[in-house]
Formats: C-alpha cells, sequence, structure tokens
C-alpha cells in the first residue's frame, strides 16, 4: 500500500517538478497530505467543489489536478475555498498538482499528448518558459480545415468545442505547434513567426491573437482550455495507479472556457 507522500515523490521525480520553473501559485507537489494509504486516485483538471465531490462520489482518496487549490491566488479560507479544504480534510483526501511540468513533459506533458491526439508527430519544443518548453512543434501536411475539425471533435469529448482564426479556403497545415491552456502570448506569436510556424493550436487565447494571427499568415485553433489540460493528469494518474496497484477515475467538470 503506497502513501500520498510516496506517490507525490514518484510523480516529482518523473515530471522534474524541481528542476522545472512556474508561476508561484501553482505549488507543484503534494498539496495536501492524509493519513489512509491510498486507494483509489482520481484526476481532474481543476481542483473545485466539483472535482473534489467527483473524488469522493468515485470512494478516491488521492485527487490529481492541474491548477491546484492555490491556483486563484492567495484567499482567504472563507466560502468555497474553506469548503474545498474542509472537505479534503474531513474526508482525508490528499491533493497532488503538477502544473508546468505536467505542461512541459515530453511524454506525459499535456501538449505532447494532445499532439498525438491530433495525430501530429511532434518534433521539437515550442513555447519556451525560462528553461523549459511547454509545447511541442512538428511538421505536417494536412488541410487546416481537417485540423480545426479533428481539434473540435475532441474538443467536444469534453464538453467543450473549437474555433479558429480566420483563415482562407483550402489552408494547408505543414509547420505546426501545440501549447495547451492559455498558450498564447505576444512571446509565443512572436516564437511561432521565428520558428516558420503556420498553425498553433492551443487552449485559449485573448482576441488579437485572432488578429494578429491573420496579419501573419498563421491559423490559431482554439480547442478550449479545459479539454486540451485534461490528457496529462489522465496520464499521469494511470502510471501512478499501476505503480500503486490501485485503479483510477477522471472526474469530469468542464469549465466552458
Ligand atoms: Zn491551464
Amino acid at each position: 500500500m503506497s502513501t500520498a507522500t510516496e506517490l507525490a515523490q514518484m510523480a516529482n521525480e518523473l515530471l522534474r517538478c524541481r528542476e522545472t520553473p512556474d508561476y508561484s501559485p501553482a505549488l507543484n507537489g503534494l498539496q495536501v497530505d492524509n493519513h489512509a494509504p491510498v486507494t483509489r486516485i482520481a484526476a481532474a483538471v481543476d481542483c473545485s467543489l466539483r472535482t473534489i465531490r467527483g473524488t469522493l462520489n468515485a470512494g478516491a482518496n488521492l485527487l490529481v489536478v492541474h491548477h491546484g487549490l492555490f491556483w486563484g491566488g492567495l484567499q482567504p479560507l472563507t466560502g468555497a475555498h474553506l469548503e474545498r479544504v474542509r472537505l479534503l480534510l474531513n474526508h482525508d483526501v490528499a491533493l497532488y498538482s503538477a502544473h508546468l511540468p505536467l505542461d512541459a513533459h515530453e511524454t506525459f506533458g499535456n501538449s505532447f499528448l494532445l499532439a498525438r491526439e491530433l495525430d501530429l508527430a511532434p518534433a521539437g519544443g515550442f513555447a519556451r518558459y525560462q528553461t523549459v518548453f511547454c509545447g511541442v512543434q512538428g511538421t505536417a501536411d494536412v488541410p487546416t480545415a481537417e485540423l480545426v475539425a479533428t481539434s473540435d471533435a475532441f474538443a467536444r469529448r469534453h464538453g467543450g468545442r473549437a474555433t479558429a482564426s480566420a483563415t482562407v479556403p483550402g489552408r494547408r497545415t505543414r509547420r505546426w505547434a501545440v501549447v495547451t491552456g492559455a498558450g498564447i502570448s505576444a512571446d509565443t506569436m512572436r516564437e511561432a513567426v521565428e520558428c516558420g510556424l503556420d498553425t498553433i493550436i492551443t487552449g485559449e487565447g485573448p482576441h488579437w491573437s485572432a488578429v494578429d494571427a491573420e496579419e501573419k499568415g498563421l491559423a490559431i485553433v482554439y480547442a478550449g482550455h479545459y479539454a486540451t489540460e485534461t490528457l496529462g493528469v489522465c496520464a499521469l494518474a494511470e502510471w501512478l495507479s499501476a505503480r500503486a496497484g490501485v485503479p483510477w477515475t477522471f472526474v469530469a467538470a468542464p469549465t466552458g472556457l
């Protein structure tokens, strides 16, 4: 029987949490410890009342998430935030969170796994953040409209839908990048142009990114922040479940974004 601390250490090593830079609210690693050995693992994109209740309903006592308890920044333990903590503690549920280490990992990362899901073969990194690449890039020769349709089918399986910036009919995607979540920034747009990319698949982006993309000859596919970050937590939970010899469950809680 493995404890949450033991499984968290394995995950930290696998994902290189110590060496991977991140935003401070990410607080990668074990965020809430518990007492009992882990009997079932739940995976979810966000730590929320919905996913904690889903974890309890599934009978799991380790919740693995991408956006942890502190993702919203420093908050007093009142209202819904208190209720999250109270539910975890009252039901002896541990919480493990991995943000950029789970975006950037070369095989367990959201970006790598989304590329594979879309039948794209990653050949390098994209979207550098300090010492790591949060995304992946590669080459292909597919109609961009087909890529949008595949992304849409994927997003719909997770309660969302994919949209795309304006492109010309018959356009083909030859050099692409995938960066999940809120992957579009002025820096990633610049990097895309410097790398000679023609298509970026991401989760969500600011409105100006669609305007800029059209003028830069880029296509951006927005497949949903939530949907594009479902894959990493599932891969991690599956890996941990094999190590601990316990079952795992995905707790779906689409956010509408
Ligand atoms: Zn995210």
